[in-house]
């Protein structure tokens, strides 16, 4: 019996562990959208690249003869996923979306949510003027008229302009430590945090409590109405469930 093929859509820790889990029973391809130069690469398949929109992807499908969908793409990606409800309604290919939950604030912790990036940058110079930014570096341009404020910006790829003139910049990919987190903090005198309601270990929010640094946290956007799961383990156990 030919193996059920699933489209993976990826860019994010949890895709690449999901790939690994299935890999073998499945016939998994995951794509790429190609923002990153040297990749972390997952088990299986791979294509890199955009597809050309919803009707792009929506050929894909049929033409590669995929069975089912797992978006996996990071929590910000919102156009991506947004094409991939649409495309998979439209050829009747089911979708799973695999997202990992978001953050919630604690005891210590001085969180002021807010809904874009340029929300963050608008609250700024009165939450503090040294800033570490680690909203990626496509997220740089809504800083760019900031001259008050220093920033430390992390991002994985060099950044492109519009950006921040009295900058730093940090390239580096995950994981972090809180040892490495505290350490960046004190070193650049940091009293801000801006970061995106991403999710995962947290470990730069961890030492903005412990330090007592103010955060400016960027909220999701709308996760597409599709059957959800927070973990690659459960992604792997919807899609046992559906086929094999
Ligand atoms: P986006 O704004 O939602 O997508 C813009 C376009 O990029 C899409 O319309 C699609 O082009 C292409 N694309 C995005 N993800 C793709 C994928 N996995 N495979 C093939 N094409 C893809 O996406 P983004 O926020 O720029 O993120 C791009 C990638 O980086 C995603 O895979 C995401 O998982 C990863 N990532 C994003 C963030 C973030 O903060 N946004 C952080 C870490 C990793 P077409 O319309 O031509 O198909």
């Amino acid at each position: 019996m030919p193996r059920v093929r699933v489209l993976l859509l990826g860019g994010t820790t949890e895709a690449r562990r999901l790939a690994g889990l299935v890999a073998g029973e499945f016939t998994v391809v995951s794509s790429l959208a190609g923002r990153t130069r040297d990749p972390l690469l997952p088990a299986g398949d791979v294509r890199i690249g955009g597809f050309g929109g919803v009707t792009g992807l929506a050929a894909y499908l049929r033409e590669t003869r995929i069975d089912v969908v797992v978006d996996a793409t990071h929590p910000f990606a919102a156009t991506m996923s947004e094409h991939a409800f649409e495309a998979c309604a439209a050829v009747g290919v089911p979708l799973l979306v695999l997202r990992r939950p978001g953050w919630s604030a604690g005891p210590g912790d001085d969180w002021h949510r807010v809904a874009s990036l340029a929300e963050a940058a608008d609250l700024l110079p009165q939450r503090g003027r040294r800033v570490f930014l680690t909203t990626g570096r496509q997220g740089l341009a809504s800083f760019a008229e900031h001259d008050g404020c220093w920033f430390l910006a992390r991002s994985v790829e060099p950044p492109e302009a519009p950006m921040p003139r009295r900058m730093e910049v940090l390239l580096d990919r995950g994981p972090f430590t809180v040892a490495g987190e505290r350490e960046l903090i004190i070193r650049h005198r940091i009293d801000v945090l801006v970061t995106k309601d991403s999710g995962g270990s947290g470990a730069k929010l961890v030492a903005a409590r412990e330090l007592e640094i103010p955060v400016l946290m960027v909220d999701r956007p709308a996760a597409p109405a599709a059957d959800t799961v927070s973990t690659a383990d459960d992604a792997a156990t919807w899609l046992r469930q559906r086929g094999r």
